[in-house]
């Protein structure tokens, strides 16, 4: 059963990266509007998020950790198929497997908050705390307990890098709430929260970025494009500033980034490539999507007004811009 429990776990937790991902959405779950996300060692020694959402209940706490149980875990082959069913109700289960955990939280109905140690995804205290309402999740020493894991890690800035993206997408997914990320002790991401996505645009890519930052509005059968557009500029020689939310997610797609750069057309140079923060919205009903929560890679059953949408959006701001 131990066994399972760390390839399950591992299939959930492949670097720090993804359990800042997980963290980071269960706090947007939990209705916080001010997040803080710090590590240190590109999180290998050290992750801490921290929020101002509902908290957890002290006798809803040991239940968070619980995977839910399925008959599908029951051999290493099987674990490779649910991967791509994903695992919803398992991150911290899974986290806690490979980790050890420290959580403190609090509800608004709570006089006393709760202290809650788990380590190997063995329960070792839960006591009175006195906290703030919300709550705080640190994590030592990620698979502490799986040396196997331990050494596909990258260098820590390579694992640093990995998790500030994270943070950076959910920052540019959910102006509402005020994201701030700190590296080792120093600050390098902080989003007023505002609402204001032009202004988390700010934060996350500075200048670089903001040079000549075009809105995009637009709408076109039942796509909604919405967000910012950036000129190529030599700075900027590859596509790490190309950014697309679907419905709120973080996305990678081919054929929105093809639309956007085809819509360029015209101004785009050699080695040189264009920015963009674009949401797109679409209506379930009238775009079947193939897409699972735990996959940034996703394909559109019809890909045709994707691109559409995202051709005609950025091809109108562009001549909005030059009129
Ligand atoms: P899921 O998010 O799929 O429900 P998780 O393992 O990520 O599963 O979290 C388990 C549960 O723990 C959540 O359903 C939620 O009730 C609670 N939880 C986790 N993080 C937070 C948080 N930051 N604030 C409040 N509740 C949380
Ligand atoms: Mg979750």
């Amino acid at each position: 059963k131990h066994v399972a429990e760390l390839i399950a776990a591992g299939e959930v937790v492949e670097r720090p990266a993804s359990v800042i991902k997980e963290l980071t959405e269960n706090t947007i779950d939990a209705g916080a509007t001010a997040v803080t996300v710090e590590i240190k060692h590109g999180g290998i020694t050290f992750m801490r998020v921290t929020d101002n959402g509902c908290g957890i209940a002290r006798e809803d706490v040991p239940l968070a950790f619980l995977r839910h149980a399925t008959s599908k875990v029951s051999s290493q082959e099987d674990l490779s198929h649910i991967g791509t069913l994903g695992f919803r109700g398992e991150a911290l289960a899974s986290i806690a497997a490979v980790a050890h955990v420290e959580l403190l939280t609090r509800t608004e109905g709570e006089l006393a908050g709760t202290r809650y140690l788990i380590s190997g995804g063995e329960e070792e205290a839960c006591e009175d705390a006195g906290c703030a309402q919300g709550t705080t999740f640190v994590m030592r020493d990620l698979f502490y307990n799986t040396p196997a894991r331990m050494k596909f890690l990258k260098k820590d800035v390579t694992e640093g890098n990995a998790s500030a993206a994270v943070v950076d997408h959910a920052a540019l997914s959910h102006p509402e709430v005020a994201f701030r990320f700190l590296r080792d002790g120093k600050e390098t991401l902080h989003t007023p929260g505002d609402g204001k996505l032009k202004n988390s645009v700010f934060a996350v890519f500075g200048r670089e970025f903001t040079q000549g930052l075009i809105p995009v509005k637009y709408e076109l059968n039942g796509v909604k494009v919405w967000g910012y557009i950036s000129k190529p500029v030599a700075s900027r020689p590859n596509r790490s500033m190309q950014n697309f939310f679907l419905n709120g997610r973080y996305v990678k797609s081919k054929t929105a980034m093809v639309a956007m750069e085809e819509a360029f057309k015209g101004s785009l140079m050699v080695g040189r490539f264009p920015a963009c923060v674009l949401h797109l919205q679409v209506d379930f009903s009238a775009v079947d999507v193939n897409v699972h929560p735990s996959k940034i890679e996703i394909r559109f059953m019809n890909e045709k007004p994707i691109f559409e949408a995202v051709y005609h959006g950025v091809k109108t701001a562009l001549q909005q811009e030059d009129a």
